[in-house]
């Protein structure tokens, strides 16, 4: 199953419950805008290289559209369009005042050097500069990108149209960041794992959790929950998997991603494993957080971990869902678990707009302020309707969205 298939039954899984018309349907699934781009650059050697660029403006009822730019091989439209809809029901479930949007490139980042990433990203920027903006269109972060590339974007979209720190998100501290934006996914991961923990009655110090992932969201997520008493016991990046049944030791492993260009080749402080065997491994949770599809229903009955927490995007296909739905497992969903990075940006954006920045305690209270009473409102909803945190999670978000849509006028 294709991402966006994926992503349209969830969508209408919720919509059945919330009893919306086809025809609603249809509009709220449309995108208002896609842009593909021919990316034509000289790389170092003096080649030319063609790349193709995306951004999916998926709906702006609430505000701008906001959401990540992912350097991935595997990016394409189907992928990007499933991802900004997402962004979609997303920013509407932590109720901020944020449309979805999505972008990316197809491209290996670590296959090219930082001139070439930076020439890549100037001239997609050439490209798209006319259809994004502070008011419109808010890129920031995913898999592949980070603050240098938002500092690009930044300063491209400037030379067309002056001063606009807004124009991105995500950047680094010293040019218009925000302390406390960078951890912002990782550590939501960890505040949401903690509060259902505490839901289902949980001891946090007796918890193992194993992370796929060991990028911005896995390892700041990995040293949140560390901190907070878990035992996280396995870790994993491209490279493969890393176990060690006593706790892995995260800052020793981060140090040493960090001085081997962001990989965990050749960590030996645990025991080798596969990406496969770490999301079989039985532990109490398990916590995706590299990318989508990796849990299908070809590996969902080997899955042991009775609490998922979705920090990837779209990580479990939905007949694995449904396998672990019927299994009476616990899955807190992307569209609420990975929010912490949006809303961070939201933070962001509005001082950027106020030309203040906020200090990193008032940006954590507020972050823990926003996700919790996200959080409450998903648990209660499915409680209250017998659905799954997913379908409640959705039907807050499509909610908000229709809601908006039809105040705002249609025809
Ligand atoms: P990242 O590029 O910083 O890290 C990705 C990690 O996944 C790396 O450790 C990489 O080695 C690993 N990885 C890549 N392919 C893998 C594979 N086949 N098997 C195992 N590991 C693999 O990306 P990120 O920003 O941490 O994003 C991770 C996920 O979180 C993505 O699904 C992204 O959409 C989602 N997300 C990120 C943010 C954010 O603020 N960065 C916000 C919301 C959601």
């Amino acid at each position: 199953m294709r991402a966006l298939e994926a992503t349209t039954h969830y969508f209408n899984q919720a919509a059945d419950q919330l009893d919306l018309t086809d025809n609603m349907r249809v509009l709220l699934r449309t995108p208002k805008r896609e842009v593909q781009v021919q990316i034509p650059v000289e790389m170092d050697n003096g080649e030319l290289q063609t790349f193709i660029g995306y951004r999916v403006q998926h709906d702006n009822s609430r505000g701008p559209m906001k959401g990540g730019l992912r350097y991935h091989p595997e990016v394409d439209l189907d992928e990007v369009r499933s991802l900004a809809s997402l962004m979609t029901w997303k920013t509407a479930v932590v109720n901020i005042p944020y449309g979805g949007a999505k972008g990316g490139i197809s491209i290996d980042p670590r296959s090219v050097s930082v001139r070439e990433l930076e020439r890549i990203t100037r001239k997609f920027i050439d490209q798209i500069h006319d259809v994004i903006g502070p008011d419109t269109d808010i890129p920031a972060p995913d898999v592949g990108t980070g603050a240098e590339v938002m500092a690009w974007i930044m300063s491209q979209y400037n030379k067309y149209h002056g001063f606009n720190p807004a124009v991105v998100t995500s950047k680094p501290v010293e040019l218009f960041g925000m302390p406390g934006r960078e951890e912002a996914t990782g550590r939501g991961v960890g505040i949401f794992t903690l509060k259902t923990l505490s839901r289902l009655g949980r001891k946090i110090h007796e918890t193992s959790v194993a992370i796929q992932g060991f990028g911005n969201v896995g390892s700041y997520a990995a040293q949140f929950l560390t901190e907070a008493e878990c035992k996280v016991v396995a870790i994993s990046d491209v490279s493969g998997g890393y176990y060690r049944p006593d706790g892995i030791d995260i800052a020793g492993a981060l140090k040493y991603s960090r001085e081997h260009r962001y990989s965990l080749e050749g960590y030996t402080e645990a025991e080798r494993i596969s990406n496969e065997e770490l999301l079989e491994l039985k532990v109490d949770v398990l916590i995706p957080a590299a990318l989508g599809g990796v849990i299908t229903s070809d590996n969902a009955d080997r899955v042991q971990a009775p609490i998922i927490i979705e920090a990837a995007n779209e990580p479990i296909r939905p007949d694995a869902d449904k396998i672990f739905s019927d299994r009476g497992m616990t899955v807190l969903p992307d569209v609420l678990a990975n929010a912490g990075g949006v809303t961070a940006s939201y933070f962001e954006w509005a001082q950027n707009r106020q030309h203040y920045q906020w200090g990193l305690n008032r940006v954590r209270q507020e972050l823990d302020h926003v996700l919790s009473s996200a959080f409450e409102r998903v648990w209660d909803m499915s409680q209250e309707r017998s659905v799954s945190l997913r379908v409640a999670a959705y039907m807050i978000g499509i909610g908000r969205v229709g809601r908006a849509t039809i105040l705002g006028g249609i025809a």
